[in-house]
């Protein structure tokens, strides 16, 4: 097929999908980055022609949408709205996180839907693609509070889910604490002690390095694609954002590998802190976090010689290695500009989608290492595959063990990206070797199992 032939049909698929979906521009953005990459794949392989293969995968199996009551603790009744969109079950039961975020709507969770599917897909274990959550807020919300309005949710999404149709985690603002009031919840109703969630706690199913699992999986990946470039983390300055659940996670191993993290961002704005971010400083950061306020300032109550900036993001500072790890669109091609510039030689998507298009456009014509998040961020579901499998055969693996098993799918996926992704001069184009790789396995499961 000519490249103008190619070109045409992106440019029709892109078109069809916006017109099929308006008003959601997460997910056509989503859709559109692995359109670009996969579409001129498919191209050359003549069993897919024909299949609509990608256009069966942007269209949900199933997106239900349910109201949420519940009785705040003045009494007040409070109205959200619930999501579990269930992308794609060729290759395993549907799997992916719930957020609770104000921001959350149907775009969100269809993009992030989406990039489950191929992100389940890379990491070799059978899972398929789903993702939900609601516009609740947890910030500022008593236990109590989280606790009926997770159980209200649940009340109405245990219909849908199951271990073997369905099996949801965390994601931004689902911690151990909502995972367990929903836990409680599905258990009681359905009268069912199975791994129908992960991120559980110890006690009651969960795996150990679960916790950490997508932090670790990041560094493992951005060690793997240093060593393409004959460098590794020792010495390395490192950017990162958030300080979340996925940033402490990135840290810790970055302090382990003897890199020096010297950033960390809320919403509020970033923290600069030259001597680094290390030691006790990591334990606070978790202490901030359970503290139930996401105000990265706090940070200067116990460090007073870092610097905070106000409503700036820290990638107008100078690094190794920049690690967005917040959420959606915190990077864009300003940003991208001052990391170049600045010397920045790997960034490593460590929340989903961070980057926008054009911010992407730009690492890679500027060949820096660049991962997108379905591929360096996949250590978090993979952990949560590897917490299904103790939950199926009853038994609790260690630390050691989990951990390897990450490290070893982590190799695993860098590999894939790179066997798919080498371009003719050498340099690895991680985007479109994450998207061809996760799509390859999905195809061919939907190619065997008919028109469905
Ligand atoms: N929310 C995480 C993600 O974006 C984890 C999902 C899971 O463990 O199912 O991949």
């Amino acid at each position: 097929m000519e490249q103008h032939e190619i070109d045409q049909q992106i440019k029709d698929f892109i078109a069809k999908i916006e017109a099929k979906n308006p008003n959601e521009p997460e997910f056509i953005q989503a859709v559109k980055e692995v359109a670009i990459t996969v579409i001129p794949f498919i191209a050359t392989k003549p069993q897919y022609h024909g299949m609509k293969l990608l256009e069966r995968m942007a269209e949900p199996e199933r997106a239900i949408i349910f109201r949420v009551p519940w009785v705040d603790d003045n009494g007040e009744i409070q109205v959200n709205r619930g999501f579990r969109i269930q992308m794609n079950s060729a290759i395993g039961p549907y799997k992916g996180g719930i957020r609770f975020h104000p921001t959350v709507n149907l775009s969100v969770l269809k993009f992030l839907a989406f990039e489950q599917v191929f992100k389940n897909s890379l990491t070799t274990l059978p899972m398929g693609g789903g993702k939900g959550g609601s516009d609740f807020d947890p910030q500022g919300k008593s236990d109590m509070e989280v606790m009926r309005f997770c159980q209200s949710f649940m009340t109405e999404l245990c219909k849908h889910i199951g271990p073997e149709t369905d099996v949801p985690a965390g994601d931004i603002g689902v911690g151990a604490r909502e995972i367990g009031y929903l836990f409680g919840q599905y258990k009681r109703i359905r009268n069912e002690f199975t791994g129908v969630l992960t991120g559980k706690g110890l006690a009651y199913g969960g795996s150990l390095i679960r916790p950490e699992a997508t932090g670790f999986g990041v560094v493992y990946f951005t060690e793997q694609m240093l060593k393409t470039i004959n460098q590794d983390l020792k010495g390395k300055t490192v950017c990162v954002s958030g300080f979340g659940n996925v940033s402490w996670g990135v840290i810790k191993k970055i302090d382990e590998l003897g890199g020096k993290t010297v950033t960390i961002s809320g919403p509020d704005g970033y923290i600069y802190d030259e001597e680094g971010i290390s030691g006790e400083k990591i334990d606070y950061l978790l202490a901030l976090r359970a503290s139930g306020n996401n105000r990265a300032e706090d940070y200067l109550k116990k460090y007073p010689k870092a610097k905070f900036f106000a409503g700036k993001r820290p990638w107008e500072v100078k690094c190794d290695v920049a690690i967005p790890a917040a959420t959606q669109n915190e990077l864009d091609l300003e940003d991208a500009k001052k990391l170049v510039a600045n010397g920045c030689m790997c960034v490593t998507e460590a929340a989903n989608m961070p980057s926008t298009l054009e911010a992407i456009n730009y690492f890679l014509e500027s060949k820096v290492l660049f991962s997108p998040g379905k591929a360096s961020n996949a250590g978090g579901v993979a952990t949560s595959g590897l917490e299904m499998t103790q939950n199926s055969i009853r038994l609790n693996w260690t630390s050691e063990e989990v951990d390897a098993r990450l490290k070893e799918i982590m190799i695993g996926i860098h590999k894939a990206c790179r066997d798919y992704g080498k371009e003719a001069d050498g340099y690895v184009n991680y985007v479109k070797g994450a998207n061809i790789a996760g799509f390859v396995k999905v195809a061919e499961a939907m190619l065997a199992q008919g028109v469905v």
